[in-house]
Parts: structure tokens; sequence; C-alpha cells
């Protein structure tokens, strides 16, 4: 279903002078002098230009740090007094709106996690109506794009037409490298579908970690997407909530003088569909890992079952048997029998130094 939204101009909320745009602050507001000595150090960063912090938090289990509500939008409106930092908060209820707007939030923005929720966004929505402020919505945890912009159509039938969207990465039920799988393929196809609408990338909840901040950031900006945001701490060891994948101020301003901003190339179908590939060939590399490991889980099961009844670890006979068929069930699939033959001796060799390994373990 193809749909319009009715977007205002960009220059009514955001600096699009600036390249690239970031927004900057903790995971988690956590008291007033933690607030404030971090937005006066973002201050000093001429690209930040929204100071976040999360007051409400949702947490996966109850009994954890769930924010400071209320009380942290005053510290937050002191951060803004003083620094001149727009300020940004996550609302997940109406009750998070009206707040938020009693405090003079300049910017709201809508967690992952509310976003998968089509009646927590559409009273959300409502409770916006007629209400002048930019929205920006997450990525739904789970890789939906409709979803994505369901969220965005709601807001912007209840009027809101200074809206952005953050990709934020998708929850990804195998171990990677990611703590949320960026699959940019979707961020990008949001583009194509919405081109005036901004999409900005939080390489902190992609990443999960430091190391892995700047290269998340200069991919965004290689995929022309319109900004970032990072989380940042000014004691990020000590943060109550997302330590791992917080940054220092200063840190966040060397990453960012290490950011290349390259030429915009506009070719979205191109990127669109070498972003499809990549994470095609990125979900067959994890699955062959996977399968690899269940073969060699069952060849130590055979180990232990030939130990147990005396039998010899290398069966020639079967082995020539298993060449012959693959080879063949390679040619109809087009794999070159001296590539297959490689691979399969590989395997092989490591099956028997497997259960060579068990027949002479001790139990
Ligand atoms: C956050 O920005 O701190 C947050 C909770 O993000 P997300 O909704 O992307 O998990
Ligand atoms: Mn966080």
């Amino acid at each position: 279903m193809s749909s319009q939204l009715i977007l205002n101009d960009l220059s009514l909320w955001l600096d699009t002078n600036t390249k690239p745009l970031v927004i900057s602050g903790p995971c988690s507001a956590e008291s007033e002098e933690q607030v404030l000595e971090t937005a006066r150090e973002l201050a000093k960063i001429e690209n930040v230009k929204f100071f976040r912090a999360g007051v409400w938090k949702p947490r996966t289990r109850p009994n954890m740090f769930e924010g400071h509500g209320e009380e942290a939008l005053k510290w937050l409106q002191i951060a803004k007094q003083e620094t001149g930092l727009k300020t940004t908060v996550e609302v997940g209820n109406p009750q998070h709106v009206e707040l938020s707007l009693k405090y003079g939030i300049d910017v709201l923005w809508i967690g992952a996690r509310t976003v998968v929720n089509p009646f927590s966004i559409h009273e959300i929505a409502e409770s916006l109506k007629g209400v002048d402020i930019p929205v920006m919505v997450k990525n739904p945890l789970n890789p939906d794009l409709s979803l994505w912009i369901g969220a965005l159509e709601r807001l912007n039938h209840s009027g809101i037409t200074k809206l952005a969207a953050i990709h934020r990465g998708f929850d990804f039920f195998k171990k990677s490298t990611f703590r949320n799988a960026p699959m940019w393929e979707i961020p990008i196809e949001l583009k194509r579908l919405f081109p005036h609408l901004p999409v900005f990338t939080d390489p902190s909840h992609i990443a999960g970690k430091r190391s892995l901040l700047t290269e998340i950031a200069q991919k965004a900006l290689d995929l022309e997407m319109d900004g970032i945001m990072i989380e940042s701490h000014w004691q990020p060891e000590k943060a109550l909530t997302d330590a791992k994948q917080q940054i220092t101020p200063s840190a966040l301003n060397e990453l960012i003088k290490n950011l290349i901003l390259r030429e915009r190339s506009g070719d979205f179908n191109f990127e669109t569909k070498l972003e499809e590939y990549r994470s095609e060939i990125d979900r067959l590399d994890a699955e062959m890992i996977e399968i690899l490991a269940r073969r060699l889980n069952i060849v130590d099961a055979i180990g232990q079952y030939k130990k147990e009844n005396n039998i010899t670890i290398l069966q020639l006979k079967r082995w020539s048997n298993i060449i012959q068929e693959r080879l063949e069930n390679g040619r109809n699939l087009g794999v070159s029998s001296d590539f297959l033959i490689k691979i399969l001796e590989l395997v092989h060799r490591e099956s028997i130094a497997r259960q060579a390994k068990i027949f002479h373990s001790r139990d």
C-alpha cells in the first residue's frame, strides 16, 4: 500500500546545514549533576544540536532502574536553559507526552518497544492532536517496515508534520557482532518511499559496544542517513543503563572529527539492492556456521559412540561413498567438484581431529 506523509519544511525544526547532525546525551537521566555535566560538554561540540536522555526507561524485567520521570524533566529544562541545546525524551504513553510538554521538551521520540504496538501508538497520536512538536520514531524491534511506517502515518494523521525516523537496528535471535542487526536495506527502503522524511541512525543501540560506533556512524553517512543519535555520558562506565555503549562527550567529539563526509550518490535503488544482497549473504553465512556447528556436534556424538563400542575412527569405505555422493550433488547445483572436495576434506579433517580427541580423553 503506497502512502504519503505530509511533512513540514525540515528547516523549521532541524539545522539542515549541520553535517552530520548529531543528537546525543545519556541513555538515562540519572541525576541533575550527570545531566548538566554531560550537556555542558556536549554543547561545546558544534554538530550536537539536540540533547537526549531517557527519563522513563522501558526495562525488560521489573525492579531495574526505570528512570526518574518528572524529576528528570526538570534537570533537562535546566540543561536547556543553560546550554541552549534542544531537548528530546522518549515517550511511551499519553502521560509521558503531557509531562514532556509541561517541561518544555522540544522533540519527542518513541522507542522501539512502543512502536511494535499500534494500540500504544494510537494513544500517543491521539494525545498529540493539536500539538505542534517534532516526533522521532524508532524502528520497531522486529524488522517490519510496515509497522514502522504505520507509526509514522498514525502520528501524521494526528497532525504531526515534523517527523523523523530513527534506525536503531533489529532484534536478532542469533548472537551476532551487533546488539541489534542493522539490516540497512530497511531504512534505505524507508528513505526511498519517503524521500523527504529525515532518517537518523542510532549507532549506540545497533552496536551495543563502544568499539563499533565509528564504523556504524560512518556507514550511516555513506548511506546518506540524515544524522546520528549517539549515547554519551560524563562517566560512561558508571552508567545505570547501557554502560557498554556510552562514550564521553570528548570521545564523541573525536568520533565526529574522524567521520568522512562523502559526496552523495543519490542512487537509492542501487544502494537498496546492494544492501539486500549483503544481508542475504550475512544470513547465509550465519546459517552455514550454525550448520557446521551442528554437524560437528553429531561428529562428536559418533566419536563417543564408536569409542564405547571399540570401533576405529576412520572408516574408509564410508568416506569414499560420502565423497562420491556429495560431488554428484554439488555438480547438480553448479558447485565445482574441485571447490567442494577442498571443503569436504577440511570438514573431514576437523571431524577426525575431534573424534581423535574424544578417543584419547579418559572419560
Ligand atoms: C534508548 O534510546 O535509550 C532506547 C531505549 O532505545 P530503543 O528504544 O532503541 O531500544
Ligand atoms: Mn539506551
